[in-house]
This record gives C-alpha cells, sequence and structure tokens, in this order.
C-alpha cells in the first residue's frame, strides 16, 4: 500500500502499514518528457546494436534476476500483501520471460521470404511507455519491457504507484546487467503521471496492463493519436464451467484457486460459477467448504494462502459489491468475519438459482476473493451463460469428455479457454489476451514481440534495365 502525495510517494506492506519500503519521488510533466527525451536519444544506437548484444543484456538481466529471486519474491509479497508461494512463482516468471522471448517470440519477427527479392522485415518502433498494475508488479510490466528492448526499443515505464519498490529493485537489475542509459527509464507516480507518459508526443507505442476503465481513458485520450500503437490488456470476469460428469475434487480445487489466488487480485481470477444442475448441490457444498479452509494470513508466512487485498480502496470496493449480492437475487453460502482489520478478507461465494447475469454485482469486476455459483442445465446453456459476459478473457470448463471440451473451442468467446485447469496461470509461450473489455485484439505472451515492432515489406529488383517491360505509351528513357 502507498500513500500518494505530491511528489512523494511511500510504499508500505498493506499487511502491515507500519513495514515502509521505501520513499521514491513522483515524476510530475517535465520529469516524464525528460525521460522520453532520454530514451528517445538512446534509441538509434540501442537499436544498431543488433540483437546479439541486446540479446546478452537480457541474458544477463535473466541470470541476475535468477540469482536473486528469493529476495525479489519477498519484496513482492511485502509490497502488495502477496502470499509467499504466489510471490515466489511471479518472480520466477522475469527471467523465464528472457528465454521465452529470445526463442518463440523473436522466431515470430524473423524476415519473412515469399520469394526470390520479396521480403518482410521487421523493426522497432522507438519508445515504447510501458504502464503496470499492482497484481504482478515484476511480471507484467516485466512481459513488456523484455520483448520491447530484444526487439529493439527503447522504454519509459510507469510501474504502479502501489509497487515502486518492485520497480526499482528492477530497474537496478537491468542496470547492473548493463543495459545503456537512457534505454529503460522509470517514472514513478499514479494515473497522472501513467496519463502524461501517454500522451506525450514523442512516445511511438503504450502498452497498458490494467484495468478496462484505464484502459478505455487511454483509448480516448489517444484517439486523436492513430500512429501510436495502444496495446491494451484488460480485466477479466472469467468463468468456469462444470459439467455434471467432471471430476469434483479437482474442479474444485482448481476452482477454489481460480476465485482466490493473490487474493483474488488476477485478471484471470474466476468469479462466474456454472455447475450442470446435478452436480450444482454437492459442488457448492464441497467449494465453500474449501473457501472457508483457505488459511489467510501474514503474506511471509509460508503456511499462509493468501495474504490481505492491496488497499483499503480495494477493500472498500470489495464491501460495496458483497452488500449488492442480495440485492442481485444471489444467497450467500460463504463469507465470514475475517480475524485481522481492513484491508483482510476472507473468500466469499454467493448461489444463484439462475443463471441470468443482469446485475453489476454480476457483471463487474469485483477484484477480490469472491465468486458467484449458478446452476446450468446443459452444455449449450453453460456456454451461453460464460460467453454473458462484457469481458472475454479467460474461462474454463471441467469435463471428463474431451469432445465436450472441444466443442466448447470457439463457441466461448475467451482469448484463453482451459480444459481441467482452472482459469488462473497462463503459459508465457502462448498469446495472452482478450475480447471486448478484456482487450484490444493486441494480445501479449508469445505475441507481445509483434507489438513491439513494425514491419517492413521489401520488393528488389536485381536485374538493370530492360526495355520490354515497360508499359504501353510510355516512351523509352
Ligand atoms: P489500474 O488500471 O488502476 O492501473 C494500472 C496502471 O495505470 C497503473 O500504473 C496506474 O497508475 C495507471 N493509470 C491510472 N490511471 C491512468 C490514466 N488515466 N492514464 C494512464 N495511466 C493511468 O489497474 P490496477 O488496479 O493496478 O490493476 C488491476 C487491473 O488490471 C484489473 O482490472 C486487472 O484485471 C487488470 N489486469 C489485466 C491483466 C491482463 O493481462 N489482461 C493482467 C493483470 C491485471
Amino acid at each position: 500500500m502507498s500513500a500518494p502525495s505530491d511528489d512523494l510517494l511511500v510504499s508500505r506492506s498493506p499487511a502491515d502499514p507500519r513495514q515502509e519500503l521505501g520513499r521514491f519521488r513522483v515524476a510530475d510533466g517535465r520529469a516524464v518528457s525528460c525521460a522520453v527525451e532520454r530514451a528517445r536519444a538512446a534509441f538509434p544506437a540501442w537499436r544498431d546494436l543488433g540483437l546479439e548484444v541486446r540479446a546478452a543484456i537480457c541474458l544477463r538481466f535473466r541470470d541476475l534476476v535468477r540469482a536473486r529471486q528469493q529476495a525479489l519474491a519477498r519484496l513482492i509479497a511485502l509490497e502488495v500483501g502477496k502470499a509467499l508461494w504466489d510471490a515466489r512463482g511471479e518472480a520466477a516468471l522475469v527471467p523465464a520471460k528472457v528465454d521465452a522471448t529470445l526463442s518463440d517470440g523473436m522466431r515470430l519477427v524473423r524476415t519473412i521470404e515469399v520469394g526470390r527479392g520479396a521480403r518482410a522485415t521487421f523493426h522497432p518502433r522507438g519508445v515504447l511507455a510501458v504502464l503496470g498494475p499492482f497484481n504482478f508488479p515484476a511480471h507484467l510490466p516485466n512481459g513488456h519491457i523484455v520483448p520491447a528492448l530484444a526487439t529493439g526499443n527503447t522504454v519509459v515505464w510507469k510501474p504502479s504507484e502501489l509497487a515502486p519498490a518492485v520497480a526499482a529493485w528492477i530497474e537496478e537489475a537491468w542496470k547492473e546487467a548493463g543495459l545503456p542509459a537512457g534505454v529503460l527509464g522509470v517514472v514513478q507516480g499514479a494515473g497522472e503521471t501513467g496519463h502524461a507518459l501517454a500522451v506525450h508526443p514523442d512516445v511511438d507505442g503504450v502498452l497498458f496492463t490494467g484495468s478496462s476503465a484505464v484502459g478505455q481513458a487511454l483509448a480516448d485520450a489517444t484517439r486523436a493519436l492513430p500512429g501510436k500503437l495502444l496495446a491494451l490488456e484488460l480485466g477479466g470476469k472469467n468463468g468456469v464451467l462444470v459439467g455434471a460428469d467432471a471430476d469434483l475434487e479437482l474442479a474444485v480445487a482448481e476452482t477454489a484457486v481460480s476465485i482466490c489466488a493473490t487474493t483474488g487480485q488476477r485478471c484471470s481470477s474466476a468469479s462466474r460459477i456454472f455447475v450442470e444442475t446435478p452436480v450444482a448441490d454437492a459442488f457448492t457444498e464441497r467449494l465453500a467448504r474449501v473457501l472457508r479452509g483457505l488459511r489467510v494470513g501474514p503474506p511471509l508466512d509460508p503456511r499462509a494462502f493468501m495474504g490481505p487485498l492491496v488497499s483499503l480502496r480495494a477493500h472498500a470496493k470489495l464491501v460495496h459489491y458483497r452488500e449488492l449480492a442480495r440485492e442481485a437475487g444471489g444467497h450467500r453460502v460463504a463469507c465470514g468475519e475475517p480475524d485481522r482489520p481492513p484491508p483482510w478478507v476472507v473468500p466469499g461465494l454467493v448461489r444463484f438459482e439462475t443463471a441470468a447475469q443482469p446485475h453489476s454485482y454480476q457483471r463487474d469486476e469485483i477484484f477480490g476473493p469472491e465468486a458467484a455459483l449458478y446452476p446450468v442445465a446443459d452444455l449449450e446453456q453453460g456456454i451461453a451463460a460464460l460467453n454473458d459476459s462484457d469481458f472475454g478473457l479467460v474461462a474454463s470448463v471441467f469435463t471428463r469428455e474431451r469432445a465436450a471440451f472441444a466443442h466448447c473451442i470457439g463457441r466461448v468467446r475467451t482469448g484463453l479457454l482451459n480444459w481441467n485447469r482452472g482459469t488462473v496461470g497462463a503459459s508465457g509461450r502462448l498469446p495472452f489476451g482478450g475480447l471486448r473489455r478484456s482487450g484490444n485484439d493486441r494480445p501479449a505472451g508469445l505475441f507481445s514481440t509483434l507489438y513491439c515492432t513494425v514491419p517492413q515489406s521489401h520488393l528488389e529488383h536485381a536485374g538493370g534495365f530492360d526495355p520490354k517491360s515497360l508499359p504501353p505509351g510510355m516512351p523509352r528513357p
């Protein structure tokens, strides 16, 4: 939890606000412009270094982070309140992104040859702005930064105001890895700093991971600048569909993790659970039991499943939506009182008796460990219920029948669709992105090298002048 003042961010652990993790100067408009100018000045030399040299620096960054992964995990756990197992998972993804980018990612932007003298090459865009969320403060910005740098762009990064210390740690690791000055700049601050960076005329692209509301605001703010690339990785209201034939233990375990990992603060968190009627009661009872039993505790306690929410604001939002559940027609089957003050919470589950989802409780991204459970008659009603959402990021289907899952592929309108696995936990070697309010068709993950580059097509003529090639009516030169 960080308290922004006019010119200083004070980072405090949400689990224990007495624990201060650092103070960071807020970048105003002038500081943002300076960072962009430095990145612009550094761009030609960084681009011209070539992939081999850039890759060597990325690999040094990878090795350095890997060697200090435990320290990074502890810092993430402290700064955003994530349980240690969860923070360790995140820390491991940071060096892994370097490998994924340099192998699969760079393969996507290799020169395309389509015949003699006809090819396309891929080039960096220039200066890219990276705007990050709080919930994966290292992994998600890193998911843009590594491909941006590897493909030859320079970067100005505006991390979440709730995680400035993690950003400073990563910035330091890049410096130690030998990244030339100006190639990666960090500007600390909240929305105002992010806005100033995104609309800066010398920023060629904005790589944003965060809420759909801010994504929309960025799309509005850059509407008059169609040449500025905008890659939006936004929110979710993700669904799980449990068939009557599903392995219930597996489905309950995966669903509980999907609802509560990172205290429900993942874009991929599950919050809509559709269960075929014959097993709906058994599933509800088992899931409620598991949710009640999840251990909530200090992030550094290795026995804790989940820590607190990130902030008092996030807590107030969850409480607000929980109060709406009854008005939406739901019946609360799980949610006790946490034995610690806000922003600590316990998981919640609300049961509905039909699959209709008209209420804001059922449609908005709540971003906390809270899920609604609905009975559905069959697979078709389940698919329709999954699709009845303004978002389209992830869905999961639990069934023993591969054919039933295969039927869902392409019919469930999400960027990711999992079989007998929860909604959380994605492969960095596949595209990651969503439809509707979840993104703007610029998936990250494997595809991040694509939006970091622009193609240039070349047609070549190797021979000399041939008078026969002249169109009719054109005199010989
Ligand atoms: P947020 O949208 O509040 O903030 C994200 C970033 O945008 C922060 O750095 C913030 O300071 C900045 N910002 C805020 N207002 C801005 C403005 N007007 N102009 C420019 N920048 C601005 O999101 P959050 O609360 O940090 O993160 C949670 C959200 O992110 C959830 O909605 C979650 O689903 C989403 N998310 C999406 C993905 C994905 O890959 N699709 C991954 C993680 C999180």
